[in-house]
């Protein structure tokens, strides 16, 4: 018999069971109301990364003075000569995510999926209820249920945006002329990437962080990195300030902070987290238990409280990544259809924080070894010595290893520089593999090369 699937959300935790669950014989149906791709593709991910594109070139261009390079309007200083077309750049943002939502549906069409725009509820275990564009309603029946229906940026009573200048995440591309005085409320990772791309694409940026540092979940050095080089850049970074309201009075944005203080500027980003989209679905009438903040409780293979109903992704709040949403929903398909099932395990994610410099980390951090959890010897290299990093002008960044003091055998790692995300991958695969130091310090790497560092803090791990 085909087991029928029925997945509410099309991001990546949507998307990805579902060709897993084709690809094993399920019938399968995905109900989306924004476009599949979901978030990730449409708002979040893909947008910000390829707005960090540009930015990465303004900076980039922005020291090709060093290096040698300059225009010929402007001796000496190419960054005076630069800035960017907001409104090209945005258009350029919403063409690509529009046509990666484009290609995911085709493949999801081309694979047998149905895709029904709708907004999805449960009136059951085993029965979806779509409500379409058009008013009517649809009834799904299914074997197994996936809720995969992601978040949307938390806002405050105080802080409401008005999609003009003072801006959730989502409504930043729709912004056609470049702000004068940018402010972003919040130093977490979104926070933070933003507040690190319109820096670098030449807007003054002040970052209000409620937290002693940028990035309060990061690596404590990475951190620090990161703050010092925005602050040579010029952002105005207010730590220990917690945000109080924001208010707009015609072309002019009041952050008002907790004791007292105000700051003035021509938008505000909002960075303030996210919230659940699980209101209103019926969960909790079919027997689905949610956490504290309307999160789906979840087990290691995604299954929720009740029988045949899994969830997947920014729903169930495990871990906000679009990595860590696929791997959710594809191993709730493997378990359904009784594939071969590995249970997911965060020690092995690696993740990164796509600000200038990069951030990327994987497996136990140094917190965690500082806090006694766990023993480990730590190695920290930084990038200033690479030559590869010395002919690129690179000055800011490190390689940081962590491994068990008895097996010798890799357990996380941390990379900040430029492309951390790309120089990460043979740390994440020690990790998974439990790969020694000496085995990561004996394979070849090229010369001259930022992963040369690895090899070399992996070497000065070795213990005779
Ligand atoms: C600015 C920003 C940048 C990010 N960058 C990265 C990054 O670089 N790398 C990374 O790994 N992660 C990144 N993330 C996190 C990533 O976007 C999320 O973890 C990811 O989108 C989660 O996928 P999801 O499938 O759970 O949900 P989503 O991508 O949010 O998709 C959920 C879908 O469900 C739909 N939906 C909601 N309710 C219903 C309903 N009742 N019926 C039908 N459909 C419904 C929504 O419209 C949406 O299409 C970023 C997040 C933000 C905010």
């Amino acid at each position: 018999m085909t087991e029928r699937v029925v997945i509410i959300g099309g991001g990546p935790g949507g998307y990805e069971a579902a060709h897993v669950a084709a690809q094993l014989g399920a019938e399968v149906t995905i109900v989306d109301t924004d476009g599949v791709g979901g978030s990730a593709v449409l708002t979040d991910c893909v947008p910000s990364k390829t707005l960090i594109a540009t930015a990465e070139v303004m900076s980039e261009l922005s020291g090709a003075a060093e290096l040698g390079v300059n225009f010929l309007d402007s001796e000496g200083d190419a960054a005076t000569s630069i800035r960017v077309d907001l409104a090209r750049l945005n258009a350029r943002v919403k063409g690509l995510a529009a046509e990666q939502s484009s290609d995911i549906e085709r493949r999801l069409t081309r694979d047998g999926v149905t895709v029904v725009k709708g907004r999805g509820s449960l009136a059951g275990p085993d029965r979806v209820v779509a409500q379409l564009d058009d008013g009517s309603e649809q009834m799904l029946r299914a074997d197994a249920v996936l809720i995969a229906t992601g978040a949307a940026p938390r806002t405050l009573p105080g802080a409401q945006p008005d999609g003009e200048r003072i801006l959730t995440w989502e409504q930043v591309y729709d912004l056609t002329e470049v702000p004068t005085e940018l402010i972003v409320v919040g130093s977490g990772v979104t926070g933070a990437e933003f507040a690190s791309a319109y820096l670098n694409l030449g807007i003054p940026v002040t970052l209000v962080s409620s937290r002693d540092r940028v990035l309060p979940g990061e690596d404590a050095d990475a951190a620090k990195v990161l703050e010092d080089v925005l602050t040579r850049r010029g952002m105005n970074v207010l730590s220990r300030s917690r945000m109080e309201s924001v208010t707009r009075d015609g072309d002019v944005v009041t952050v008002t902070l907790t004791d007292g203080r105000t700051v003035q500027g021509s938008h505000c980003i909002l960075a303030l987290g996210s919230v659940p989209n699980t209101d209103d679905m019926g969960l909790e009438e079919a027997g689905v238990i949610l956490k504290d903040g309307g999160f789906v409780n979840v087990d290691r293979v995604s299954r929720t409280s009740a029988r045949g109903v899994y969830a997947a992704g920014d729903c169930t709040g495990v871990l906000m990544l679009a990595s860590v949403a696929a791997m959710q929903g594809r191993i709730a398909m493997w378990h359904f259809l009784g594939d071969t099932v590995h249970p997911l395990d965060l020690k092995t994610v690696s993740s990164n924080v796509f600000t200038a410099p990069e951030i990327a980390t994987v497996g136990w951090s140094q917190q965690a070894v500082d806090a006694g959890e766990l023993q480990a010897e730590v190695v920290t290299l930084p990038l200033s010595g690479n030559p590869r990093a010395k002919m690129q002008g690179v000055r800011d960044g490190f390689v940081k290893l962590l491994c068990r003091p008895g097996t010798g055998s890799i357990v996380g790692g941390v990379v900040v520089g430029p492309r951390a995300s790309e120089l990460i991958h043979p740390v994440s695969i020690a990790v998974a593999e439990s790969l020694t130091a000496d085995q990561l310090a004996q394979a070849f790497t090229v010369y001259p090369s930022m992963s040369g560092s690895l090899a070399e803090a992996a070497r000065r791990l070795h213990r005779v």
